[in-house]
């Protein structure tokens, strides 16, 4: 008996430290969380956006889904959404417009100083537009990452952003682009895209107009033009860049105000042949696939088609019948059709005249 109850004494003293324990864990919970700092609400991310639609009605999209329909992103900011044939507007994410306007800048320094705090609707809409642009500024290849811009390695990206220095046609080739966007403070002449089909989009000094890109400094020059162009027309320029059309390997029709370097017959630098705008200073390389020159004004010397074999119709109208040389047309074998405001001029082979409504001689070639 008395073993049996010394067992039973030593269970009890066993529980009872088993509970002064626990109490004394209890306790310390209990302080600690005294201690411990109040708890806070949470921060869910932004789930709800208010979109108006081009129909004029007006949704509330979450995250998700509005990131499914991202079309681009507008010059107020807006962010803009597309479903169903409507275009959505999202204004009310901050911060959108303006890093929108950092990266349609493409200034390295400000774009790798910018904090462009965006929520991540506003971080997706800009890298929807911006995410497959590789930027170049003086020998710098960065990207937007969604969240910062970053410099990078030369990669293939489907727009080339030229902001600054000189690029090099064979860099822009390895980026496979097919868009090149030329700054205001790029260096850019023919010499960027030749060899290259990209297409060029200007923004303030450079423009782009029916396949030329004119430099808009200095009352404007032809700085080149699209590689990818059948037809170009050039708009009244006062100056025209050497090699300026070398990279219009595809070009069939030309619209000048002028043939040359410029419009007036003087100076030392004055070059009045056509080829002056397909030559790199050494050769010319005017494309078998020209056949039709419109020229509008300025002069035409002597043999001013020369290295333009492949050109089948010529129209001078408008040109002073004064600045065309006898010999401005001649040598060329394939020419078929010539309209001119100056009636003598030699050229090669037989033709027969009329004259035009505008009273220019148009010679046509004899058949056979
Ligand atoms: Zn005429």
């Amino acid at each position: 008996m008395g073993d049996v109850n010394a067992k039973k004494d030593s269970k009890g003293k066993g529980r009872k430290w088993l509970l002064a324990v626990l109490a004394l864990l209890l306790a310390a919970v209990y302080i600690a969380l005294l201690f411990l700092p109040y708890p806070r609400a949470v921060e869910f991310p932004r789930d709800s956006y208010r979109v108006v639609w081009s129909d004029g009605s007006v949704t509330e999209e979450n995250f998700a889904s509005a990131a499914s329909l991202l079309d681009g992103v507008g010059e107020n900011g807006e962010i803009l959404l597309r479903r169903d044939g409507l275009t959505g507007s999202c204004f009310d994410v901050e911060n959108v417009k303006a890093a929108r306007e950092i990266l349609e800048g493409g200034e390295l320094a400000l774009m790798l100083s910018m904090d462009f705090s965006l929520d991540r609707l506003g971080s997706a809409a800009l890298y929807h537009v911006y995410g497959g642009t590789l930027y170049f500024d003086a020998g710098d290849w960065f990207a937007f990452t969604g969240e910062r811009a970053e410099l990078t390695q030369i990669r293939k990206a489907g727009r080339v952003f030229f902001t600054g220095g000189d690029l090099a046609a064979s860099a822009l080739l390895s980026t496979e682009a097919s868009t090149l966007i030329v700054g205001d403070l790029a260096e850019f002449s023919y010499k960027t895209i030749d060899g290259t089909a990209v297409t060029v989009e200007g923004r303030t000094r450079y423009l782009t107009v029916d396949g030329a890109i004119v430099d808009a400094e200095l009352g404007g020059s032809l700085a080149a033009g699209q590689p990818l162009a059948t037809q170009i027309s050039v708009p009244d320029v006062a100056a025209s860049k050497l090699g300026a059309l070398l990279p219009c390997k595809r070009l069939v029709s030309l619209d000048l105000p002028f043939l040359g370097s410029g419009p007036v017959a003087a100076g030392e630098k004055f070059r009045g042949e056509l080829g002056y705008l397909f030559t790199d200073g050494n050769a010319y390389f005017v494309p078998d696939t020209l056949k039709r020159v419109r020229v509008r004004g300025g002069a035409l010397i002597s043999f001013a088609f020369y290295a333009c074999a492949s050109l089948e119709e010529i129209d001078a109208c408008g040109v002073d019948p004064d600045a065309i040389e006898r010999q401005a047309f001649a040598g060329l074998e394939n020419l078929r059709t010539l309209h001119t405001p100056q009636k003598d001029v030699v050229l090669t082979g037989e033709f027969v005249s009329h004259t035009a409504a505008c009273g220019c001689t148009v010679y046509e070639r004899k058949e056979g």
